[in-house]
């Protein structure tokens, strides 16, 4: 059997340069936290099995298991993932003016959510100067304020554990890829299904192609801008090929080449673009600025997208052929460069695989990439 211990979550993960800070293991027990955007270990500890381990996505995460366990069907290595609608959206004049990142999609969900009363409050991530900093939102004015994306990787799971071992319940999480993976692991524990901290109750995906390192980003940005005058930050799709820093004093272009460095090795084997464990996906609408790509997974994620809409916080219209096609490859191409190169890396394995492994696929899968043939 493979171990799951904290021990083993350090060697595999931390010590392996894999960790990406997600937070899924920290505030669990006293001895995992957060610290400048880096998860650190106060002290050893030989349980044999913890939900630490259990849940790190970057750890024994088993493709095809949890796939069958969300979605009922095999992991599947095409597309952006099992879903029941792929559309534009934006969000609708319920919401009102707010600092989104492109069409305020995430933010009208959430608010949505919360008036309908199918959440009590999300667990987001603000920023304080250049730190993401994870919070707690219990109103609209609560989520607009977290709105825009922070570039760099963020504990916010350790917020979402804070609040749950606090007793608040009936929590979303808006989450990147890897903080998704962590989080649809909780719905298969199997270590403490008894304990306070658990699944969300929605959680609404990012779409994200890497993410930076926050201590690497801080140290950068902070030698250029004063790191309190900063507005908002974006990554405008290609060919642009940079990071914009909106300042109250103007507009700073930073080419990606100058940051790429800061790209933690985490999201080289990060097969995941669109967050496929997620009720709910967002991105951004290549082509159209103000607008969002929305993909809905599951029935939970259906029914608030039509009770949004219905609501007029949110608005939908069909995304044409060409821009879903896309999409797919895009994501498609992702997933084949992160099980590359943590094949490459000897972190990925079929199920039977002896030995740690980063990531797993089904036996078919395996058998294909073991004779060469995998996408
Ligand atoms: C690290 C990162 C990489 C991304 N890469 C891509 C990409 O390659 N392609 C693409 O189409 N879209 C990407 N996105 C998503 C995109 O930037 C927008 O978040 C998305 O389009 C939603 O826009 P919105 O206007 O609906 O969001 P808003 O309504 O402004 O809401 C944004 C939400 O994002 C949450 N958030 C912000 N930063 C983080 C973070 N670091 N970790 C977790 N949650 C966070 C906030 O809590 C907020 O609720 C990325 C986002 C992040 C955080
Ligand atoms: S759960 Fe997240 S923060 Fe903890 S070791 Fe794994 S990647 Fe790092
Ligand atoms: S690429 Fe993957 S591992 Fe890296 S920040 Fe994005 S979701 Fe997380």
């Amino acid at each position: 059997m493979i171990k799951q211990g904290p021990r083993d979550l350090v060697e595999q993960v931390q010590e392996a340069g894999l960790c990406i800070g997600c937070g899924s293991c920290v505030e669990l027990c006293p001895y995992f936290r957060s610290h400048n955007g880096k998860t650190v270990v106060l002290h050893d500890c030989d349980l044999e099995q913890g939900r630490c381990h259990a849940w790190c996505p970057k750890a024994e995460l088993d493709l095809e298991e949890l796939s069958q366990a969300l979605w009922g069907k095999p992991y599947r290595f095409t597309g952006v993932g099992p879903h029941l609608a792929l559309t534009a959206a934006k969000a609708g004049p319920a919401l009102g003016e707010g600092a989104f990142q492109s069409g305020g999609t995430v933010s009208a969900l959430l608010a949505a959510a919360l008036d309908q009363g199918m959440i009590q409050g999300a667990v987001l991530t603000g920023r304080e100067g250049l730190e993401p900093l994870p919070t707690l939102a219990r109103s609209l004015d609560e989520i607009k304020a977290c709105a825009g994306s922070k570039f760099t990787a963020a504990p916010t799971l350790a917020a979402f554990n804070r609040a749950q071992a606090q007793g608040a319940e009936g929590l979303a999480v808006v989450a990147t890829p890897c903080q998704g993976a962590a989080l649809a692991q909780r719905r298969l524990d199997k270590v403490n299904p008894d304990a306070p901290t658990g699944p969300a109750e929605l959680v609404v995906g990012l779409f994200c192609n890497w993410g930076l390192d926050p201590q690497g980003l801080m140290r950068f940005l902070g030698q250029k801008v004063n790191p309190e005058t900063i507005k908002a930050m974006d990554i405008p799709p290609p060919p642009a090929g940079v990071l914009t820093v909106e300042t109250t004093e103007g507009t700073l272009e930073i080419p990606l080449d100058e940051i790429r460095g800061f790209i933690p090795p985490a999201c080289a084997i990060c097969p995941d673009m669109t967050s496929e464990w997620a009720d709910v996906s967002v991105g951004m609408l290549e082509g159209r600025p103000g607008w969002n790509t929305l993909v809905v997974r599951s029935e939970k994620g259906r029914a608030l997208a039509e009770a949004a809409a219905d609501k007029g916080w949110l608005v939908l219209e069909e995304m044409p052929a060409d821009m879903r096609e896309h999409l797919a490859g895009a994501a498609e191409a992702k997933r084949a460069r992160a099980l590359g190169a943590a094949q490459e890396q000897g972190l990925l394995g079929g199920p039977d695989e002896p030995g740690p492994k980063a990531l797993r696929v089904g036996p078919e899968f395996w058998a294909e990439l073991s004779q060469g043939k995998g996408e």
